[in-house]
């Protein structure tokens, strides 16, 4: 099979790589998205908190005013200790609404040109070609691109990643289970985010509308044949046991639970010392959004952080003069993603050491925990902080 040309490749039509997609169309680039699934995978994942710092990105993207209907503005966050019989509560700072995953998706998907995302189609390899100093993208089904230019928006296990030699991810020592429960006659949960903690476990709930409530809880690694988390029963059954000392509240919300939208996930992250000292671009290509940083879930700012990256690169073309099929220079485009990971890159370091230490803190116990407890003072006496970052405009 003869090799395709494209200027502008993306790999992957996740969030970030369709918001990328989104914000250099809205610069007059073209670019074509690369994704292994048969169809938009917007199925899976069941729903996602968006705070203040994603919606100025989707403000920026053009999409924020389609989403904002979808989903009720939250007022409170509430921390119950279950243990100590105590709560705290707080006003939310922000704007934040928990989205349905594939409302995301799905409105990303359909701000750009027909045709733009290409289905079945994993890449496989990536190798400069030294004598024409471009990129060629290998997939499995066969196809081959020479590419003037390539995103890599492929999630945690990224191929371009590893082609920029940025260190390996490494593995959470604990997992997460989420899902929605639907309620057709309504539920009564106020517009609050609620995290209800006992030992080292922790539950959150948050209404997505008047009828459908997302949850979360963190589920310890179990050995074994890791085929059993793709039933959701064995999910609920092993989430009910595990929360089994938890309000009834919480327990029906759980057996109720979609059984589609049952998700059990390993987490991974990026060391954010790696991030410091990684090298995320090459020549013209780079990487944006869990490719470049994934991070555990518990500041729920992975997303949002694949919006704000997906901003800066169409940006930084668009200012150097790089708007349109025509201008698209290789020097140029080495200069707009110097630029980009140079913005990014404290951020990205900032937000992903928040969450790590904020992810020790809830599986750790004893002096270990004391540790945490006192870094994150020292490091983030604003624990809310990361909520007011702005991107800048588009
Ligand atoms: C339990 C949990 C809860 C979370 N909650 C929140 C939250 O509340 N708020 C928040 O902001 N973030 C949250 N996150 C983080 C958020 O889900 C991620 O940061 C976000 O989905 C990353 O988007 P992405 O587009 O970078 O990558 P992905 O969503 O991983 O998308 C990557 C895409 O690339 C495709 N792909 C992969 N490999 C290839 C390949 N080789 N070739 C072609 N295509 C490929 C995949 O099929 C996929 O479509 C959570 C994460 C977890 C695990």
């Amino acid at each position: 099979m003869d090799d395709d040309d494209e200027e502008m490749v993306i790999i992957g039509a996740g969030i970030c790589g369709l918001a990328t997609a989104v914000a250099l169309n809205k610069k007059g680039i073209k670019s074509v998205v690369m994704e292994k699934s048969e169809s938009l995978r917007n199925v899976t994942g069941a729903a996602i908190g968006i705070r203040q710092n994603g919606w100025r990105a989707l403000d920026q993207l053009g999409v924020a005013d389609i989403l904002r209907p979808t989903a009720i503005s939250l007022q409170r966050e509430r921390m119950v200790l279950l243990k100590e019989g105590k709560q705290q509560q707080s006003s939310m700072i922000g704007e934040t609404r928990c989205l349905r995953r594939k409302d995301l998706l799905n409105t990303l998907y359909d701000a750009l040109p027909p045709d733009t995302v290409k289905f079945g189609c994993q890449l496989k390899s990536i190798k400069l070609n030294l004598t024409t100093n471009k990129p060629v993208l290998r997939f499995i089904n066969g196809r081959s691109i020479i590419a003037k230019v390539v995103i890599g928006c492929e999630g945690g296990r990224s191929i371009v990643a590893e082609y920029l030699n940025v260190k390996p991810t490494k593995m959470f020592p604990s997992c997460n289970v989420r899902g929605v429960t639907n309620c057709p006659n309504g539920h009564s949960f106020d517009a609050e985010f609620v995290r209800f903690r006992s030992d080292n476990n922790l539950v959150g709930r948050i209404p997505i509308d008047d009828k459908s409530v997302y949850w979360f809880c963190g589920h310890p690694y179990i050995p074994g044949d890791e085929r059993i988390w793709e039933d959701s029963e064995v999910i609920r059954q092993s989430t009910l046991k595990l929360l089994s000392g938890y309000p009834q509240q919480i327990q029906d919300m759980i057996e109720n639970a979609d059984t589609e939208s049952l998700i059990f996930s390993k987490l991974r992250y990026r060391a954010p010392w790696d991030l410091l000292t990684g090298t995320f671009c090459k020549g013209t290509v780079t990487v944006a959004g869990d490719a470049m940083h994934v991070m555990g879930p518990f500041l729920g700012q992975g997303g949002s952080a694949g919006l704000e990256d997906a901003v800066v690169p169409a940006r930084n073309m668009a200012q150097l003069g790089l708007d349109s099929e025509r201008k698209i220079t290789v020097k140029g485009v080495e200069e707009a993603f110097n630029m980009y990971v140079k913005q990014r890159r404290m951020r990205v370091v900032r937000l992903s050491l928040q969450t790590y230490v904020t992810g020790m803190l809830v599986v750790s116990s004893g002096l270990k925990k004391v540790a945490f407890v006192m870094l994150l003072a020292v490091l983030f006496s604003n624990k809310n902080g990361h909520v007011d970052y702005d991107c800048g405009g588009l």
